[in-house]
């Protein structure tokens, strides 16, 4: 049967199968995933409740059923025949499609040292579980990585009375995707709830009694968990011939050298207007992607231009970044009761901001600055800093000129 067919039943996928019927697109609709669950939220998986991993589903079987999506349950494509437009399944069933969403999402990076088959990734329900039945309070564990899933990993263990190291090759913590100011904050944090650091150093092996690093030393644990990044699962498009990079190569329409596959989310390295293409790693995005993809395979031409954002929680804080904060930007500090957002200028122009609070408390205030951002404001960095100043009305100011 032809029809829109959809590789990965994750965030982006499952959202992109969805938004074509809200497109209005009326032909048939197959959605492939490689687990063996129904579609599910991957951000609750860090957080069990009353000592279980939730499994919180994108969607009911119902819900799938009404809006006729035929949800193709573990079942993974092994190989995409571009000129032919078929995808051959494991299971070896061929299915045809007049258009092809791939949706095939990042797999965890893999440590090289020896031992490292015993280091446990954090992706999927099926790996939280294994983590969460080891790590017991009283236990060890040493978190290899001190990016967002090590540092949010480790924020729940130590709630759990579970001894935490973390081993980071960087000089410090969140490098990746946490504007400094912030990252030091949850640091120190960290500290305070008693986590280890062994920052500035790499896992020479892991073995029986733990993790052995460069400078000699032995982080001594029970459980080892791997959170080192991810790689863009690109295989199925780079064996049917389409432009890859570090992603599938997308233009700004998100679609593929190939003018009936489009890619979006984790997997999608996406056209910038600057020149180059980017990959974003995050659940906003796999959402949003996944909705300019779908109108776009139903007939329009939409540029994919949505501010990137963020959130984490770890402990009692919360942290959201929007925009892309970069170090030569002009900084412009908002102190508020217990908490603290940070603006980012370019040339004047606001580009970003960031906020760390108890809870969702600068929610609104992030949003408000998203809005600010996508107006293109050059506000007076005097009264971005000034609390008593109300974004809001900057805002109705701005649009109001
Ligand atoms: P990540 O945020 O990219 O962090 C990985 C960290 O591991 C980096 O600091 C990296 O340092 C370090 N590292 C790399 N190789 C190492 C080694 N051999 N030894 C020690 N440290 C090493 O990746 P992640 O935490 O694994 O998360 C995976 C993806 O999921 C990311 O894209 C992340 O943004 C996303 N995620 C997002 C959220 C959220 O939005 N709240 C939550 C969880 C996960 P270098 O940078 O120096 O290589």
């Amino acid at each position: 049967m032809s029809g829109i067919v959809i590789i990965g039943a994750g965030e982006c996928g499952t959202r992109a199968a969805f938004a074509l019927r809200e497109a209005g697109y009326s032909g048939s609709i197959t959605l492939v995933g490689a687990e063996p669950h129904l579609p599910y939220e991957r951000p609750p998986l860090s957080k069990p409740m009353d000592g279980a991993v939730q499994m919180k589903l994108i969607c009911a079987e119902e819900v799938l059923a009404a809006a006729g999506i035929d949800y193709l349950k573990g079942m993974s494509a092994s190989k995409l025949e571009a000129d032919a437009a078929t995808v051959i399944l494991s299971d070896g069933r061929v299915l045809t499609y007049e258009k092809l969403l791939l949706a095939t999402g990042a797999r965890p990076r893999r440590l090289a040292c020896p031992g490292a088959e015993r280091a446990l990734d954090f992706r999927t329900h099926a790996d939280a579980e294994t983590i969460f039945a080891s790590a017991r309070p009283g236990r060890s564990v040493a978190i290899i990585g001190g990016g967002l899933i090590g540092m949010e990993l480790a924020s729940v263990l130590r709630g759990k009375g579970v001894a935490v190291s973390i081993i980071e090759a960087a000089p410090r913590i969140l490098g990746r995707a946490v504007p400094p100011r912030f990252a030091e904050k949850l640091h120190a944090r960290h500290i305070a709830e008693g986590v280890g650091f062994h920052l500035d150093r790499s896992v020479i092996a892991i073995n029986d009694d733990g993790v052995l690093l460069t400078d000699g030393s032995m982080v001594r644990a029970q459980l080892v968990v791997s959170a080192i990044g991810v790689m863009p699962e690109i295989a199925l498009a780079q064996e049917a011939g389409l432009t890859t990079g570090n992603g599938i190569l997308a233009d700004a329409h998100l679609c593929t050298s190939t003018p009936n596959i489009f890619a979006a989310g984790d997997c999608a390295a996406v056209s910038q207007p600057g020149g180059g293409h980017t990959r974003f790693e995050s659940w906003r995005n796999a959402r949003v992607q996944a909705e300019v993809a779908a109108r776009n395979m139903t007939g329009s031409a939409e540029a994919f231009a949505a501010i990137p954002w963020f959130w984490s929680d770890q402990y009692d804080l919360g942290l959201q970044v929007a925009g892309l904060p970069q170090p030569e930007h002009q900084s412009v500090v908002r102190s508020l009761g217990d908490g603290e957002l940070e603006f980012y200028l370019d040339g004047g122009r606001l580009v970003a901001a960031a906020g760390l609070g108890v809870g969702n408390s600068l929610a609104k205030d992030i949003k408000l600055a998203e809005m600010l951002i996508a107006a293109g404001v050059h506000p007076d960095p005097a009264a971005l800093a000034d609390p008593s100043l109300n974004l809001k009305a900057l805002l109705k100011g701005a649009r109001a000129a």
